[in-house]
């Protein structure tokens, strides 16, 4: 057995520490495949891991990192062989599971999905788990039953991760999307993904009335809170909000007005234990409807050694869409 170099955060009396440091294969946990990770990206709660900012590190020493994408080195699954490609998003690795941010992991087969025919390992990583809950939030707008005959779609939160991938895939699905943001100076960012109007988030942060004017039949919220509570206020009668972040914060203060008054649904949308058939659909959907020239219009590129000091940086609401970090 060898090692392998791994950023890992340790517990200790202030608090947590993190290093770039050798990791030992023999201390990898238990799985059925080993893969050799080629390609990871930076989320939100990777920020939240690499800072300690919120506990969602519940196993130390932990190698934090939540998605990846690699080659099979050895396998005990039947699904999957050496050499295969393949992508991992969620199942709480990088929180109780050894995670992303290393050149080897070894995790369930069951946790994984081939590489999607018509994306490379980088690509695949460049949507990473931000934009596959994206998705995930558009197939669930789309089960609703609501469409762009309805009216506009908004996003919340929209030049980050979740919310840059939503504009361009509601846009490609025919939406007229409202791309809600903080950051006026990336007006033309979003247009370019787009985003056919922009909203200050500002309209929409703080407390507002139980109902509003009937603005938009879908949304996708990242933000949650204050926000998440207007966006439903607003939501056209029968329309349908999904929602998927907390950006703002964890809290949602509103009131059943919207839902009993307007028949308004909120779908929630957690991708970290989607069964494997829906993963599959949405990765399937991700390589047909995401235009390959907007995903790399909306990413940068980082090191695996940069990746270690950025958690701040996405906590605050700094990162534009998404970052691939190269392991290997
Ligand atoms: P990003 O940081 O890339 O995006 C979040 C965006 O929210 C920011 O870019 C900013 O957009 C906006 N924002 C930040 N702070 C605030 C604030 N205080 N008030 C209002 N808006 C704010 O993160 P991700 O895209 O990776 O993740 C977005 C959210 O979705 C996170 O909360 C994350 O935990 C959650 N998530 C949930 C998943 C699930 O399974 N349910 C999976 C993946 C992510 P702008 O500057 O444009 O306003």
């Amino acid at each position: 057995m060898g090692a392998f170099k791994a950023w890992v955060v340790e517990k200790n009396e202030g608090g947590q520490s993190l290093a770039f440091r050798d990791f030992d294969e023999a201390d990898l946990m238990e799985g059925d495949v080993t893969v050799r990770v080629s390609h990871s990206t930076l989320n939100y709660k990777d920020g939240l891991a690499l800072t300690g900012k919120s506990p969602v590190v519940r196993r130390f020493p932990m190698i934090p990192g939540i998605d990846f994408a690699g080659t099979v080195e050895t396998s005990d699954h039947p699904d999957y062989k050496p050499g295969d490609a393949v992508v991992l998003t969620g199942w709480g690795v990088g929180e109780t599971h050894l995670g992303a941010y290393a050149e080897k992991a070894r995790v369930k087969g069951d946790w994984l999905v081939p590489l999607p025919q018509g994306l490379s390992p980088e690509q695949a990583m460049a949507v990473g788990t931000a934009g596959y809950t994206a998705m995930l939030a558009l197939m669930a707008l789309d089960a609703h039953g609501v469409t762009p005959a309805d009216g506009p779609a908004l996003v919340t939160g929209a030049s980050g991760g979740v919310g840059s991938v939503a504009v361009a895939l509601l846009a490609r699905a025919g939406w007229h999307v409202i791309a809600s943001t903080g950051r006026a100076g990336e007006t033309d960012y979003l247009k370019g993904l787009g985003a056919a109007d922009i909203l200050d988030r500002a309209e929409l942060e703080k407390p507002g009335r139980p109902l509003g004017k009937e603005r938009w039949a879908a949304a996708i919220d990242a933000v949650g809170s204050a926000t998440l509570a207007n966006v439903l206020a607003m939501t056209k009668a029968d329309g349908a909000v999904a929602a998927c972040g907390l950006a703002q914060g964890m809290d949602l203060p509103t009131s059943v007005a919207p839902f009993i008054l307007r028949g308004v649904s909120l779908l929630g949308i957690n991708s970290v234990t989607t069964p494997l058939p829906k993963r599959r659909e949405a990765w399937g959907r991700i390589a047909r409807e995401l235009d390959l020239d907007k995903l790399a219009a909306m990413t940068r590129k980082v090191t695996l050694q940069e990746v270690g000091q950025l958690g701040d940086e996405i906590l605050s609401g700094q990162v534009r869409g998404r970052t691939v970090v190269t392991v290997g």
